[in-house]
């Protein structure tokens, strides 16, 4: 994914990840493939593609994600044990 295609989906850094634009994230999940598709049907988060955002120093693996929620989100391994989380649902529990 390009600096383009980030500029679309709105995130320039972490905290934007809860208010990623609607729009350009239907576009993403309309663009996966068959396999892709399979694999977040069957596991619940398929690999979007590594991402380094303004301030880190690495890049770090970014995944769509199915909120019962809060619908397809962006999310990447946090925590101790790399869990992926819904970014409007961590945003609702800070309440910011
Ligand atoms: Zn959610």
């Amino acid at each position: 994914m390009d600096k383009q295609v980030l500029a679309k989906l709105g995130i320039i850094s972490v905290m934007s990840l809860s208010q990623v634009n609607a729009d350009a994230l239907d576009h993403l999940v309309a663009g996966l493939s068959i396999l892709q598709v399979a694999r977040l049907v069957l596991l619940g988060s398929v690999l979007i593609d590594w991402l380094k955002l303004d301030g880190w120093k690495e890049k770090i693996p970014f995944y769509l994600i199915k909120c019962q929620r809060h619908g397809y989100q962006l999310s990447y391994p946090s925590g101790y044990n790399g869990s992926l989380v819904c970014p409007k649902c961590i945003r609702e529990k800070i309440g910011s």
